[in-house]
């Protein structure tokens, strides 16, 4: 049991944390349906119970096991290096790289084999294979995975090379707050210093034109120093509107290659490696069976097997394909009840006490931008409005900028539990 807990564990935290925590926790029995572990020391067992004992028992909720709770003992025996629990928990001195993001995780089919095999390419020569890489498809198709491998890839090949991964957002905002706190110099040493920059969502740079000046001296500087650059977009450079010519040109130096959805098998692919790496064996059918509800986003994917799972689990029933079926059918039985979108947005602007007028406006303030992002994410969840027609609803945003509104509710909502809560309650408000 505890092996599987630990499985589970490591996915979720970084390769670092699980080394200084977990690897030194034995586990001793089960009493009276509690689990046993022992710790080496108290500041272990204090350090454990603070940061990860929800973790530790969400895998073993997930995991079914016979022993739902769990208490940590200090057994001094097991102190390996006490040095280690003494000091603060390292910071990895690699990037931040999501350690799941690995080229053995990530599933090659024919969508996004050419992405592949550029990004493999240019993992063993950085610098020579491709220089830019350009890489562009729809939300949630790997883009931010294969960039990663990458990096990891390169990590463990060339250890002393220099690495940096920065989503297109984190570096606006930081050289706005360079040019704010007047450490320029410091901001161009820091990413003209690296041998592999990861650029991520570079489509965002569009019409941002201090950042695209800034990034255009960047990129400069790393390509004649035959430093490797690799972007992501959602679309090829030629769409990306308001780009400056000379920097769409340099993104089409090198190579460009796309990511297309994933054919069914890919899919089934994916849950199949998915419920593996959780130590589950679930049916082929009930495997397609998700897979053929999800069809053009592989984290919605993912996301509905994690509910099928956690459904099987509550219930105490194996994971078939009526079981799926039944996990999966609020959130994709046809709705019958379309909401009406201008309800939707009166609905939201009512709960923070704000004016229709405001979230449809284009005022910045932060009151204004969660709950205008929030109601155009409940306008696509809950009507059948595309993306541009929800940017006219918004004022005649683009529907890029909806389609970010969207992405990053859903990403608040995987992460913070206030944001859960209120997407429930406005959803109940707007239905
Ligand atoms: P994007 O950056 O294109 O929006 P991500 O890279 O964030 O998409 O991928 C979304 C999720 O789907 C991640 O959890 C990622 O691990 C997973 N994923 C995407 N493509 C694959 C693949 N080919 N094999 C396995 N997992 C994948
Ligand atoms: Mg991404």
């Amino acid at each position: 049991v505890w092996q599987h807990v630990l499985e589970h564990i490591r996915r979720s935290i970084t390769e670092v944390e699980f080394h200084t925590w977990f690897e030194r926790i034995r586990p001793l029995g089960i009493r009276d349906g509690v689990l046993e572990l022992a710790v080496p020391t108290s500041f272990a067992l204090d350090w454990i119970r603070r940061h990860y004992a929800g973790l530790i028992q969400e895998a073993l909720g997930l995991l079914g096991a016979q022993a739902p709770r769990f208490e940590l003992r200090v057994v001094p025996g097991v102190v390996v290096q006490e040095d280690i629990f003494q000091a603060a928990p390292a910071e990895a001195p690699r990037p931040k790289l999501n350690p799941k993001y690995t080229f053995e995780n990530f599933v090659v089919g024919p969508n996004n084999s050419m992405a592949h095999a550029a990004a493999v390419a240019v993992a063993e020569s950085p610098g020579r294979a491709y220089n830019p890489l350009f890489i562009y498809g729809g939300v949630g198709l790997g883009k931010t995975h294969l960039m990663h491998a990458v990096g990891h890839s390169v990590a463990k090949r060339f250890p002393h090379l220099k690495i940096e991964y920065v989503s297109t957002e984190t570096f606006t905002n930081e050289l706005i707050n360079a040019i704010r706190e007047d450490r320029m110099t410091e901001f161009r040493e820091r990413y003209r210093s690296v041998d592999l920059l990861l650029v991520d969502d570079v489509q965002f740079i569009a019409g941002k034109e201090r950042t695209q000046e800034e990034f255009f001296h960047t990129f400069n500087a790393l390509y004649e120093a035959h430093k490797q650059i690799i972007l992501s977009s959602d679309r090829p450079p030629k769409d990306i509107l308001t780009l400056e010519a000379r920097l769409r040109s340099r993104f089409e130096w090198g190579l460009i290659t796309d990511i297309q959805p994933p054919d069914l098998e890919t899919r089934i692919a994916i849950l199949k490696m998915n419920a593996e790496q959780r130590g589950l064996r679930i049916p082929e059918d009930a495997l397609e069976y998700i897979a053929r509800q999800v069809t053009s986003n592989i984290r919605e994917l993912e996301g509905a097997l994690m509910r099928a799972i956690a459904f099987a689990s509550l219930n105490g029933v194996e994971l078939t394909r009526a079981v799926a079926a039944k996990a999966l059918s609020d959130i994709f039985a046809p709705r019958e009840l379309e909401a009406d979108p201008l309800e939707i947005i009166r609905k939201v602007a009512d709960h923070f006490g704000l004016k229709p007028e405001e979230l449809t406006g284009s005022g910045r303030k932060k009151e204004v931008v969660l709950p205008r992002q929030l109601a155009m994410y409940l306008v696509r969840e809950l009507t059948r409005a595309s993306l541009p027609e929800i940017g006219q609803l918004f004022g005649g945003r683009d529907h890029t900028t909806v389609l970010y509104a969207i992405q990053k509710v859903q990403e608040l909502a995987e992460s913070d539990r206030e944001v859960q809560g209120l997407l429930r309650t406005l959803r109940e408000a707007c239905t």
